[in-house]
């Protein structure tokens, strides 16, 4: 997350924060918070926030030169409901953000897609949107999105276009750990289309959740079921046994705090 926030900064453009002293920043703070860490599966919500602070009106020319980074805290429930439907409104006409602001994490992300996903709530009862400008599939308002075909796991390559979540990364690492053959490349709605109802899973990935397996989709104002969630589930489950330490932690992720 920390390359990701630079990356963003480089992007916008801000200050870029500092890895040691934006990880001591984290570390020194979940120490701090350490009383209010709700037990598994509830968790401490972390979300570093960086803005300009330059005392200037005029910016619109010229980047601020200095930036505050400040991290919120706070405890938060168990985002995932086992067997909650996801319903997923597949969108080819319009994108979520200007294609070369795709790697950006800022609170606009949520705010360009709030509309799409207003309108898609009220018009077709769903839950997200998928955006795949002229078919290309690409990732919904706030999570990427993955095709698990049999043992492959299809996701688009890393592009200026879309944001690159870490949760996606850690997906893909798990799943070359579980034997699955990971494809980055393109593909298009039919071929999703496709899959799925040949019996093909999907799972939106983002940090809260980790994993939503996708239950439905609308393509072109038809439902179509996605009839298994297996093996999301089951990604799902190594993902988080190795946050909870229940499994081994083979590629250095965890940070010990305390
Ligand atoms: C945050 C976000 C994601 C998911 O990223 P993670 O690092 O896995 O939490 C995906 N798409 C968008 C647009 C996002 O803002």
């Amino acid at each position: 997350n920390i390359p990701r926030t630079q990356q963003t900064a480089d992007i916008l453009p801000l200050p870029r924060p500092e890895t040691q002293a934006y990880l001591d920043a984290l570390v020194e703070l979940v120490k701090r918070a350490a009383d209010e860490i709700p037990d598994a599966p509830a968790a401490l919500y972390l979300r570093p926030t960086l803005i300009g602070t330059d005392p200037v009106i005029g910016k619109a020319g010229s980047p601020s030169e200095t930036a505050l980074l400040y991290i919120l805290a706070s405890p938060v429930g168990d985002y995932f409901k086992v067997g909650s439907p996801v319903n997923i409104l597949v969108e080819t006409e319009h994108i979520r953000c200007a294609p070369h602001m795709g790697r950006v994490k800022c609170g606009g992300n949520y705010a360009s897609a709030m509309h799409w996903v207003l309108k898609a709530k009220a018009e077709y009862g769903a839950n997200q949107v998928l955006f795949c400008p002229n078919g290309d599939v690409q990732e919904t308002g706030a999570s990427n999105f993955i095709l698990i075909n049999g043992d492959e796991i299809i996701t688009k390559p890393l592009t200026d276009e879309f944001l690159h979540g870490v949760t996606r990364d850690s997906v893909l690492t798990v799943a070359k750990d579980l034997g699955y053959t990971v494809s980055e490349r393109n593909f298009t709605v039919d071929e999703l289309k496709a899959a799925v109802e040949n019996g093909a899973e999907a799972i939106l990935t983002g940090t809260a959740a980790v994993i939503s397996p996708v239950t439905s989709f609308v393509i072109d104002g038809k439902e179509i079921e996605v009839k298994n969630q297996e093996r999301g589930y089951a990604i799902r489950k190594a993902i988080t046994d190795i946050q909870y330490g229940l499994a081994e932690d083979k590629h250095g992720w965890l940070v010990r705090v305390c």
